[in-house]
């Protein structure tokens, strides 16, 4: 099977990072016989300034006719590309693993949590409006159809993984709406993997007390936001996370950090988190396929940033003194 990919290269560090990083994505595809065709399109802050959108007519086009799209970190417009896109092709998942890496310290050891958060409903829908001068009402959506969908996407990862699945909801106090969410996971869930609940509280305080009794965690929109972050940081830190927004169609993976101007063109940017948004397009390419390169290639690109950091061949904001492009070529030397 075969995958056309949009390939965004973005703003501030996005550039130096995707554009080097290139040549492992070649490297892959030779190595492992892969059918990926990578076309490249502006969006973000770049574009904007050049065509006053930063999602352009011809970018649009080169998307809609790709499987996926990867994309670099963008900087002010951020939210009109990402934001976009998730609404357009309906990514009703957001994937965060927060796996820690060799001589990257974390308090907790070694770290290994996936967190899949609901993308598209919960009071992040922004359903909000003024009752009279003095009160503001914000209201939370929860459908057990999106519930249902959601528990589902944590369901093939887990079956890809330990097994276990944490719920984190709060219903003890909404009832009605978390209770729904909960119903729906327990519906999905339970009998298939080992499947608890947690109230969200009590996750926040046992993800910095003992996170290894974590392995998938199945959120809500906010909840998940919140959690996410939490833990990518307890995982050693939040600029080495990657991600994807999964839909049934089109997904589109990126790293957890922005564009970083503050050290744009200086050849210093870490490009783990993109490199990991990589090995997670992979891992959805072997999904969707069943053809094992992709998830051989996935597996090999892991090991070879693994590698990298286990002999510390890395940028100075994990501790090295390489630069971006030697770190890319340490990585790429690792390939095999
Ligand atoms: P945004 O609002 O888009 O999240 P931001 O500037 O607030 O952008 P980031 O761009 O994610 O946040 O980064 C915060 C800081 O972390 C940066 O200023 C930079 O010094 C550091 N940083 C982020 N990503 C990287 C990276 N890939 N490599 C090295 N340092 C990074």
């Amino acid at each position: 099977m075969s995958f056309r990919v949009a390939l965004i290269p973005g703003d501030g560090i996005g550039p130096e990072i995707v554009l080097n990083a290139k040549r492992i994505l070649a490297r892959l595809n030779q190595l492992f016989d892969l059918k990926i065709e990578y076309a490249e399109i502006e969006a973000g802050d770049g574009a904007f300034r050049k065509y006053g959108d930063p999602l352009p007519k011809e970018s649009l086009e080169v998307i809609e006719a790709s499987d996926f799209i990867l994309k670099g970190p963008v900087g002010e417009s951020a939210a009109d590309v990402v934001v976009r896109l998730r609404q357009m092709y309906d990514m009703y998942a957001n994937i965060r693993p927060a796996r820690s890496l060799p001589n990257v310290p974390t308090k907790f050891g070694f770290v290994d949590i996936l967190i899949v958060r609901e993308n598209t409903e919960d009071l992040y829908k922004g359903f909000e409006h003024m009752v009279s001068s003095d009160t503001a009402v914000g209201l939370k959506v929860i459908t057990y159809n999106a519930s249902k969908r959601i528990a589902e996407v944590a369901l093939r990862y887990a079956l890809m993984r330990r097994k276990k699945v944490t719920c984190v909801h709060k219903a003890n106090v909404m009832r009605i709406t978390d209770g729904l969410f909960a119903k729906a996971c327990r519906d999905v869930l339970k009998g298939k993997v080992e499947y608890n609940e947690m109230y969200v509280d009590a996750a926040a305080a046992n993800l910095v007390r003992d996170p290894s009794m974590f392995d998938v965690i199945v959120t809500e929109n906010v909840y998940g936001d919140i959690l996410s972050d939490e833990a990518s940081q307890i995982a050693g830190s939040l600029g080495l996370a990657p991600s994807a927004n999964i839909g049934d169609g089109k997904c589109l993976f990126e790293p957890v950090h922005g564009a970083a101007f503050d050290i744009a063109g200086k050849n210093i940017a870490n490009p783990t988190a993109f490199l990991l948004s990589v090995a997670m397009m992979y891992d959805v390419m072997y999904e969707r396929s069943k053809d094992v390169r992709y998830k051989n290639a996935a597996e090999a690109l892991r090991k070879a940033i693994d590698k990298a950091y286990e002999t510390e061949k890395v940028t100075p904001d994990v501790g090295g003194i390489l630069k971006t492009t030697e770190m890319i070529e340490a990585i790429y030397n690792y390939l095999g």
